[in-house]
């Protein structure tokens, strides 16, 4: 494999305190070496020309939906790891609800299999419980040794306290996260909807802030106790976050994330039963809103992910309650995060490349990933800043078009995603969307 020069681009690193011009040279998978400007040899190198663009370890994506096993219809891996490629992803989590759910070692190797054509990594995450029917945890050994970086029963919550201890005690043995779907359903059944004005004016029960945040608050007991490492999935209210702070600061082993969607999206957008904001948790208040984009700013909130979950168009077109829940994401969230919070909340571009890479390498174990210090993973992210472009649903690489950021316009783009060295997507110039856009 050839070398690849990438040069004149603004290199961003946050684990390795870089913020600056540099030169990179990639080799055989890993990076060989960063420079000054200009101070590396381009013999023998492809170049990569990196004037205007920030250059980034690759993203990593904690929660994904990748629909394989058993529901090819709404995404595959390739479909979805070209999805991820194109929204400057190299590596994606992907959640065990799929059919069958990935509760055991052989469905984890499956999943890794070259077969399976993805374009980026992917790491499984596998089912906390047998069959995440939330009863009894699985052989987490096993299937941390097939390949397992997480547990979770994404999609359901394991309710029973002494089942969620279980998970925890022997994830904090193997130094694993249990991943937390937080909802308390006898405080969500029946939700559909954030409980406040909109759900009244809809006529929908709506889901109160305190089914998560009762969930969070148990759980943060449950991993002070057992010293467990609790990564709470798609944090949704002021309340939750509230929680995960106090228990940082008691020195408990507790991050999160937060989904771009809600970062940007209010329950109020949801209109008039607009199942393109359907999804669980649902779309909050203003004020939870304001309380993510604090958290994300100060630290309290430790990563990025989009939760990506495709559905069939004839599955989001029934009426609301019945309709799935979840939205795609891998294509927009970069975008989502430049608009929404570099140039109207005036996070640093450090800041946001950490919620993408640095952080969330650390919490799944990926070691040399997350930077781009010298025998690091050549897993890089190339985006600018400024560039506008408008996304389009019916140009997805995924296999379902359920967004509701059809037609958006960002400024901020991904415009080259390195996956081992090679190339994996290229974002097409403005020109070449101008000039489709007018067939
Ligand atoms: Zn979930």
């Amino acid at each position: 494999m050839a070398a690849l020069l990438i040069k004149n681009g603004h290199l961003i690193d946050p684990a390795a305190g870089i913020d600056r011009p540099m030169d990179m040279l990639i080799k055989d998978g890993r990076v060989a070496r960063v420079a000054e400007p200009g101070a590396l040899p381009s013999k023998d190198a492809k170049v990569l020309d990196a004037r205007g663009l920030i250059v980034a370890p690759g993203f990593i994506d904690l929660h994904v939906h990748l629909r394989e096993p058993g529901q090819s219809y709404k995404e595959t891996i390739a479909s979805g790891t070209a999805a991820a490629a194109a929204g400057g992803f190299t590596s994606v989590c992907c959640m065990p609800n799929a059919v069958p759910v990935v509760d055991s070692p052989e469905w984890v190797r499956w999943l890794r299999q070259p077969e399976r054509g993805a374009v980026v990594n992917v790491f499984p995450i596998a089912a906390a419980t047998v069959g995440s029917h939330g009863e009894q945890i699985t052989a987490f050994v096993a299937l941390k040794a097939a390949g397992a970086i997480a547990f979770s029963d994404d999609g359901r919550p394991v309710v029973r306290t002494e089942v969620m201890r279980d998970a925890l005690a022997a994830a904090a043995k193997l130094g694993v996260p249990v991943i937390q779907h937080s909802e308390d359903p006898r405080l969500s059944h029946g939700c559909a909807i954030n409980a406040g004005p909109t759900a009244f004016r809809l006529g929908l029960r709506g889901m109160p802030a305190e089914a998560e945040s009762s969930m969070v608050e148990r759980d943060l007991k449950l991993a002070r106790e057992t010293g467990g490492h609790l990564h709470v999935a798609h944090i949704s209210t002021r309340k939750s976050l509230d929680a995960v702070r106090r228990a940082k600061r008691a020195g408990v082993r507790v991050t999160c994330e937060v989904t771009p969607h809600h970062f940007t999206l209010l329950d109020t957008h949801v209109g008039e039963y607009n199942t393109a904001f359907k999804m669980c948790p649902p779309l909050r208040s203003e004020d939870d809103r304001e309380a993510l984009i604090e958290g994300l700013l100060d630290g309290a909130i430790d990563c990025i992910a989009t939760d990506h979950a495709p559905h069939a168009a004839d599955e989001k077109a029934q009426e609301f309650e019945r309709a799935p829940n979840g939205i795609i994401g891998l294509e927009t969230a970069a975008g989502l995060a430049l608009q929404v919070l570099h140039h109207h909340h005036k996070m640093p571009l450090k800041r946001m490349v950490e919620l993408f890479s640095a952080n969330p390498a650390r919490i799944a174990g990926l070691k040399g990933r997350g930077t781009l210090a010298k025998g690091a993973h050549a897993d890089i992210t190339l985006f600018d800043s400024v560039r506008a472009w408008t996304y389009s649903a019916f140009d997805t690489r995924s296999k379902s078009r359920n967004t509701p950021f059809d037609g958006w316009q960002f400024t901020g783009q991904v415009v080259a995603t390195v996956v081992n060295s090679e190339l994996v997507f290229t974002a097409k110039d403005a020109k070449e969307t101008q000039r489709k856009s007018k067939i």
